[in-house]
């Protein structure tokens, strides 16, 4: 049974741990690894390594830094079919859909070669009679990144790329349920040039989790996964002065109007409802069909669940792969069971789906409920499994209200061949992320990706422009050059300008 350890000092390191947790390998059911789980010791020394390194790192020129970054671009795209089948084996998505992830988490570490021109500051020359004011911004320290399993080489790309390029060092707590793709990352960090200590990984639990929130030596933490602890890490980590940005779940609604072309709309939703078995924070999990767009979409969306090709990730053909463990598919089997017994219309019913060969592994199969009410159970929760819900509406005002009403608003999206219903859309969502005819809207690593409400808790979304302001602080410099002729302009009333 291989053992995953921590990535310290440029090593792999067993620290003191002596918890463990079982990594599935979900197509097949069966354990393929242990983690080890850092107690608050272990994080305590993975974080004074990070700090001992950021002594240096945070002096680094902007020339050295992107030296290093361009050289980790190169070997993340000559390793990303190496890190998809790592994804694949431990968190079960298909590889395409794994291969995608790593090209998106490519696209941030592009994003961050730029970082000289990112941070450029301000310069205001003769700001009064020979005083000129300066901006520039400045790493924080050692930073850390918490993360979901649902993308495990993507989401801490989100983070490290941009937070490193800033000069920070980076102290990387991953999901403990598919640890293995960030042990590669750390090693490819390492072949780029980047110094030891400044990238860490620490395996763990909660034990690990509170232990970096509280860490007077962490500056800033930034964290993806559910509501609740997104909620609770936001707290904490804020009452212990700490810069906090922390996403949460999700709940997604895409409106469909009559004028869409039902096709399309169908055909769309079907992947973005069922692509990753559902296990996406922007995956469409409600469907609001406007009027006679219900009946259509509902016909077409049928077949297009039914004829999903679900099966082991690694097999050609495969669409759809596993969920993430056992507990995930008897927990999203329970919801399909309420929703039905809370009077939705079971058209696709995934439950119990077995596939040859792979009888052990975690099936659940596409499932499509209609007429979903916003009172019942799998609409008020984030099912996180390739269930997509569909509700009725009238007119579009009342599918953005039914948006507006929900507690979430990380995407949307609405299908429509009209302007005017677009921009009625855009302009009336209370969400972060809005897509016309484009179901999931991930913005590209040049915009900053986050949600509203309970989606996000702190005040700067990822990566972006606002990645590179959440892991610096600016300073302004005021400066004089006194001469002989210049009066010294000393007053004892408040400084203004001549
Ligand atoms: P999770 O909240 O269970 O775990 C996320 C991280 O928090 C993991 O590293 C985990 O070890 C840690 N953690 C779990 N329980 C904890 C506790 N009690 N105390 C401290 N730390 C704890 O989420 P998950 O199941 O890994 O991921 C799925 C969730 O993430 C979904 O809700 C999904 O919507 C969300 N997600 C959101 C985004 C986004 O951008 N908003 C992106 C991806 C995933």
């Amino acid at each position: 049974m291989d053992t995953i350890a921590h990535w310290v000092d440029g090593a792999t390191t067993q620290l003191n741990s002596t918890r463990t947790a079982a990594v599935y390998n979900p197509a097949s059911g069966q354990q393929s690894a242990e983690v080890l789980l850092a107690s608050a010791d272990d994080v305590a020394h993975a974080v004074g390594s990070a700090k001992a390194a950021f002594e240096s790192w945070g002096q680094s020129s902007l020339t050295a830094r992107t030296k290093v970054l361009f050289a980790f671009r190169e070997l993340v795209n000559a390793n990303a079919d190496a890190i998809a089948e790592l994804i694949t084996d431990e968190h079960g998505k298909v590889l395409s859909d794994a291969r995608g992830e790593v090209q998106r988490g490519l696209e941030v570490i592009e994003f961050a070669c730029g970082i000289p021109q990112l941070l450029k500051g301000d310069y205001s020359d003769q700001a009064s009679s020979g005083v000129d004011v300066f901006s520039f911004r400045e790493p924080l320290g050692v930073v850390a990144g918490i993360t979901p399993f649902n993308f495990p080489a993507m989401v801490p790309m989100w983070m490290h790329p941009v937070a490193i390029a800033c000069g920070n060092t980076f102290v990387l707590k991953p999901s403990e349920r598919d640890p293995s793709p960030s042990q590669l990352v750390a090693r490819l960090w390492q072949q780029a040039g980047l110094p030891d200590g400044v990238f860490t990984v620490v395996n763990g639990d909660r034990e690990a989790v509170d232990a970096l929130l509280d860490s007077p030596d962490v500056a800033a933490v930034s964290f993806v996964g559910s509501t609740p602890i997104a909620r609770y890490i936001h707290e904490r980590a804020s009452a212990s002065g700490k810069r906090v940005q922390a996403l949460g779940g999700a709940k997604n609604h895409a409106i469909v109007m009559p004028d869409a072309d039902p096709s399309f709309a169908a055909e769309h939703l079907a992947a973005a409802a069922f692509g990753s078995a559902g296990e996406r924070c922007m995956a469409i999990s409600a469907a609001v069909a406007v009027g006679e767009a219900g009946d259509a979409v509902m016909k077409e969306v049928v077949a297009k669940a039914h004829a999903v090709a679900v099966g082991p990730g690694r097999r050609d053909g495969s669409e759809m792969g596993p969920v993430i463990t056992s507990a995930s598919r008897d927990r999203i089997v329970d919801l399909i069971g309420r929703g039905a017994d809370q009077g939705a219309q079971l058209a696709v019913d995934g439950r119990g789906l077995v596939v040859d060969g792979h009888e052990g592994g975690f099936w659940v199969g596409p499932t499509v409920l209609d007429r979903v009410t916003t009172g019942m159970d799998v609409y008020t929760e984030e099912i996180f499994g390739p269930v997509l819900s569909v509700l009725r509406a009238d007119t579009v005002d009342e599918a953005i209200a039914i948006i507006n009403a929900n507690p979430y608003g990380n995407g949307t999206a609405i299908f429509t061949s009209s302007g005017e219903t677009a921009r009625r859309f855009q302009r009336g969502v209370h969400v972060g992320m809005i897509g016309i005819n484009v179901p999931i809207p991930v913005p590209m690593a040049y915009y900053s990706f986050g949600g509203w409400k309970d989606s996000l808790f702190g005040d700067k979304h990822v990566h972006g422009p606002e990645g590179v302001s959440f892991y610096t602080r600016a300073k302004v410099i005021t400066s004089r050059w006194p001469h002989v002729e210049m009066p010294s302009g000393a007053s004892y009333h408040f400084p203004t300008t001549t």
